[in-house]
């Protein structure tokens, strides 16, 4: 992509933000670790900032793909910009990025045969087959993958992933990783960075859920009467997000006869619904998530919640 034309992506407000003096040494490190949002909002501050993010290589061997560009992201964007990384493109991330197809896939990794860390998790373009051909070519040398996320590819079968892990299990430095897995705890897990889930001591993000038996990721529970009873095997709440509804604030397992009333529709346990404040007309709470559908308004205690608000107002 010509820089021109990556600019176009960056945001409005960033493009005339001159600032004065050169910028901190610091900013030139931190290039390498930004999303490609900030990436190319960073190189709209200033001339010095905008040559280290168009010459050097550095800054384009992480490419990390989230909102908002996710939506606009093609077969042929993907490539101009992967490009830049001169064939060593280390992590590919593209975050829910929906018309990513397998070809488009393919040819970024023909092209980059070092990516250890490959994260597709909600690309609903990419086939099953497409993913295995992409992860069987990347294992195909000495380190191969460290890291796939790969939650939310269509139709992704068990057979699928066992094709996968044999891929995978190759590589003796996975297993070391694998073995230091730490919990994984659904609260946690929707907010992670692209670049930070490798923390969390897993390869591959899904495994098989022991209840639905389908390809989907399986959370740990918190909960301490589940982790007693966990002692190294499964316990009942081991499940994916279809099969065990969980809090949206604690991750713990909640009942479904436990299940309370919220603003958001999301999931709270009853710890967590008991300590978190409630709108003044419904009496309901909203997670932490969906804060915005409080409304504060001066002069009175509390909040109301947006659907009441809309209701007083006459929306609905
Ligand atoms: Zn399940
Ligand atoms: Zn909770
Ligand atoms: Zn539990
Ligand atoms: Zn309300
Ligand atoms: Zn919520």
């Amino acid at each position: 992509m010509e820089f021109a034309e990556s600019m176009e992506l960056a945001p409005l407000s960033h493009k005339e933000t001159i600032s004065s003096g050169s910028p901190h040494e610091a900013l030139f490190i931190v290039l390498a670790y930004l999303p490609l949002f900030e990436l190319l909002s960073m190189s709209a501050v200033c001339r010095s900032l905008r040559d280290a993010v168009e010459k050097d290589v550095l800054p384009w061997l992480n490419l990390i793909v989230e909102k908002p560009l996710n939506f606009r992201l093609s077969d042929e964007i993907l490539m101009k910009i992967a490009s830049k990384a001169n064939g060593r493109l280390r992590t590919l991330a593209l975050m829910n990025c929906a018309k990513i197809t397998d070809d488009g896939l393919q040819r970024v990794i023909h092209q980059n045969s070092l990516i250890s860390k490959l994260h597709i998790p909600g690309c609903t373009g990419l086939t099953p087959d497409g993913v295995i051909t992409a992860v069987q070519k990347l294992s195909d040398r000495q380190h191969g993958l460290e890291s796939l996320r790969i939650n939310g590819t269509g139709n992704m079968k068990k057979e699928h992933l066992e094709r996968i892990r044999y891929y995978l299990q190759t590589n003796q430095k996975l297993q070391r990783i694998q073995r230091e897995r730490q919990p994984l705890l659904y609260h946690n897990y929707r907010k992670f960075q692209a670049y930070r889930w490798e923390e969390h001591g897993r390869v591959i993000d899904v495994e098989i859920c022991p209840k639905c038996n389908e390809v989907r990721v399986v959370f740990d529970c918190p909960r301490e009467e589940c982790k007693r009873k966990r002692g190294g095997s499964m316990t009942g709440c081991q499940t994916c997000m279809f099969c065990t509804p969980r809090c949206e604030e604690c991750g713990k397992c909640v009942e479904n006869e436990d299940l309370e009333e919220t603003v958001c529709a999301d999931t709270l346990c009853s710890d967590c619904w008991i300590q978190l404040s409630k709108c003044n007309f419904c009496n309901k709470p909203c997670c932490s998530r969906h804060r915005h559908m409080q409304i504060t308004s001066t002069g009175s205690v509390g909040w109301i919640c947006s659907v009441c608000h809309d209701k007083s107002n006459g929306f609905e």
